[in-house]
């Protein structure tokens, strides 16, 4: 199996799931004493943030492409960014490696397609709600992108995910926030919901609504492992 390079730490909270889970699923498909190969980049994330929060995506996406050279560099056969909202510099990345990288948006459009659906709903960071690099990239796919209309209902998601998720927070009242705010979407529209954050996975899940979900965290595990798995 191919060797699968991870930047996380993104934060840890939703590392924790990639590494877990590339794990449970070479135990079920390889046997139960395997181990996905993996080599995990740790991030600075609050470097990461103030990038972020300064619009500094540049310098952001430098110093990612500098970890996953360096994971290359050391036996990386394929590359995976453990979050939805760095995707913003993933061309960057890819410029700088010679293997692959899984884009998160792309393995998460294949599920969608593959489902029939062509009208999704869109929870994520702002970043990712409010901005192309994500949304556009689903567009471009056919399928039309739903994000919650209103502006605070936008910002507090974001701000569940920053000031709870990522710190390993969950709460009921932040629960049924999200679980409102997706209905919505349903209401207008949406046939299913992406979880468009690499954490939301802690808080919410298919359990909580009857239409399909789609969790970006464990569908860029699914797809990386299959990758890993291909003949060279
Ligand atoms: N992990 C989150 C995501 O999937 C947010 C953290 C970040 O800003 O990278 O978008």
């Amino acid at each position: 199996m191919k060797t699968i390079g991870i930047l996380g730490g993104m934060s840890w909270v939703s590392s924790l799931h990639y590494y877990k889970w590339l794990n449970e699923l070479a135990q079920d498909r390889l046997g139960p004493i395997n181990n996905s190969k993996i080599l995990l980049s740790s991030v600075d994330w609050q470097k990461i943030q103030t990038h972020q929060k300064n619009g500094e995506w540049d310098a952001a996406g430098d110093y990612l492409a500098d970890e996953a050279r360096k994971l290359e560099s050391i036996g990386a056969e394929l590359m995976l960014i453990g979050t939805n909202t760095m995707h913003k510099v993933a061309d960057r990345v890819q410029a700088a490696i010679n293997i692959p990288l899984l884009h998160i948006a792309d393995a998460t459009a294949t599920r969608i397609k593959t489902k029939g659906l062509d009208s999704i709903a869109l929870l994520g960071t702002s970043y990712t709600m409010e901005q192309d690099f994500y949304k556009g990239r689903l567009e471009n796919q056919g399928i039309t992108v739903l994000t919650p209309k209103r502006q605070e209902d936008r910002n507090r998601i974001n701000a569940i995910i920053f000031d709870e998720l990522c710190q390993n927070v969950q709460k009921p009242k932040s629960k049924a926030e999200y679980i409102r705010i997706a209905n919505d979407m349903f209401d207008h529209g949406a046939q299913g919901l992406i979880m468009g954050c690499t954490e939301i996975t802690t808080l919410i899940g298919p359990g909580d609504f009857t239409q399909p979900v789609f969790d970006t965290t464990r569908i860029h595990v699914e797809e990386a492992f299959e990758m890993a798995l291909e003949e060279e």
